[in-house]
């Protein structure tokens, strides 16, 4: 028996199924209880695992095809990020399913209360292009844990990817449980018309209401994992060179497409101005003279999204970078200086390789300048001041707050990830993906 026919379940999902037979053939295994008891979780997750662990090479290869992502940076943005996030659920789920108990006063003695999580039934998971393969399965990996069945929609701009995943998934997985349906706008709108009991979306601010407003149809609740444009402080007392050498590696990983990548640098004028130099050398440092010619650096996914970013790219003076070729949609990775606050380049997610440095005068006018905007996904700053850190984390409000390292608080399993106002609501990794996909049932039992 070959790999392919070990891990090859029983059904077969029907070829082009209906949305609503999809839905319906999920809920009737999710009502037979077969996706609750914590075997089926763990062997679904450890399915998943032997997944992304044997068919490692086959995701690398569609990355590469859909965004020119360099081997090194899949497996480590996507690939070993999900066999993370899988291997931590599965060490402490057995742990975080035990029922919590809960005081309970006197007047109602003698009595107990506890809480348990409830699976919610049949979800759905759209995914971006971006990180394809992690933002898909990593929130399925949540609604498995949970106990859910899951629809899976992997990005149509992300086409080599979504068709490996439509491909693997089914083979590894539980199919009367998870089902993967591959499409554009029309697919999805159809699936967003059936009643789940959960919308799990990753994307952009304009398709996150769509899809608020279509589970709004049927009260489904949702989570929606936006974007926006992520700040970054930098203090005068900060150490530039190191400053530098994180922002190029977090910045123009993925050529900038990153929902959490810094957006855009705020630092008073005599900052800026060195930081310029050490950005400049820490992007030669990282990626050469030439970065077209280096595997580890990516491309723009289409050319909708190339025009838009070449059109920022006069919104200041050029420090580094700026070379763009349609052909190819490869873009330089590019720091811009002197940019007004009004400029193109500061009014949208750049979600591109252009770095902006904004000048302003202080702390206070950094924090004015942030509270004045979206709240942000991320919100980074260098200093070594206590104050500093202090005044931002009560000063202002984003989805998750880093300092020093950007990007990497994602990676720590057991802080939230998600967005707050613009940047979206509700959140998901680890312990809190299996609260997004539960239902947080109390539990009174008093016996008088
Ligand atoms: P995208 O175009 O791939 O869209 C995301 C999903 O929405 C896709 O599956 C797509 O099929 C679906 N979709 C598109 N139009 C639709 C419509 N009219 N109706 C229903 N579904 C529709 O990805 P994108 O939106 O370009 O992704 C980039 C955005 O996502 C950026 O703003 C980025 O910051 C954000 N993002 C956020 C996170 C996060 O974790 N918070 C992660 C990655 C990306």
């Amino acid at each position: 028996m070959n790999q392919e026919q070990q891990h090859t379940p029983a059904a077969v999902p029907p070829a082009a199924e209906r949305p609503a037979d999809t839905v319906a053939r999920l809920r009737a295994t999710f009502s037979t209880g077969r996706t609750k008891p914590l075997a089926w979780r763990t062997a679904q997750l450890r399915a998943l695992r032997t997944l992304l662990t044997e068919e490692g090479e086959a995701l690398a290869a569609a990355l590469l095809t859909d965004l020119g992502k360099g081997r090194e940076e899949a497996y480590r943005t996507e690939i070993d990020f999900t066999v993370r996030e899988i291997d931590h659920t599965l060490e402490h789920l057995a742990d975080w399913l035990r029922p919590e108990p809960a005081p309970v006063p006197e007047r109602l003695s003698p009595a107990t209360a506890h809480t348990v999580l409830d699976p919610l039934g049949v979800v759905l998971v759209i995914a971006p292009w971006n990180y394809p393969v992690q933002l898909l399965l990593a929130p399925v990996v949540g609604a498995l844990a949970a106990g859910n069945c899951v629809v899976a929609k992997p990005s149509e701009l992300a086409p080599a990817t979504s068709a490996a995943l439509a491909r693997l998934l089914p083979r590894h997985l539980d199919t009367d449980a998870v089902a993967v349906v591959e499409g554009a706008v029309p697919e999805t709108t159809a699936l967003l018309a059936q009643r789940f009991d959960h919308v799990f979306y990753t994307g952009n601010g304009t398709v996150g209401r769509i899809v608020m407003r279509a589970a709004a149809e049927h009260l489904t609740p949702v989570t929606l994992e936006l974007g926006g444009k992520s700040p970054v402080f930098v203090d005068r007392d900060a150490d530039l060179p190191t400053v530098a050498a994180r922002l190029v590696a977090t910045k123009f990983m993925n050529a900038g497409q990153t929902c959490v990548a810094p957006d855009y640098v705020l630092a008073d004028p005599e900052t800026a101005r060195a930081l310029e130099k050490e950005l400049a050398s820490a992007v030669r440092e990282r990626y050469g003279d030439d970065p077209s010619a280096t595997e580890a650096y990516g491309r723009i996914v289409n050319e909708r999204h190339f025009d838009r970013l070449v059109g920022l790219l006069d919104s200041g003076r050029t420090v580094v970078g700026g070379r763009h070729e349609r052909e190819g949609r490869y873009i330089a990775p590019t720091v811009l200086a002197e940019v007004a606050a009004d400029s193109p380049v500061m009014r949208e997610e750049i979600f591109g390789p252009i770095l902006p440095l904004v000048a302003v005068a202080g702390l206070d006018e950094a924090i004015d300048f942030i509270r004045g905007r979206d709240k942000p996904l991320a919100l980074y700053a260098f200093t070594g001041s206590d104050t500093t850190r202090e005044r931002l984390t009560a000063e202002t409000s984003s989805g998750g707050l880093t300092f020093g390292l950007p990007v990497a608080h994602l990676t720590v399993s057991d802080l939230p990830f998600g967005g707050v106002g613009e940047s979206g609501m509700g959140n998901y990794h680890g312990h809190y993906s299996l609260e997004t996909f539960s239902h947080r049932k109390a539990v009174l039992d008093q016996r008088g």
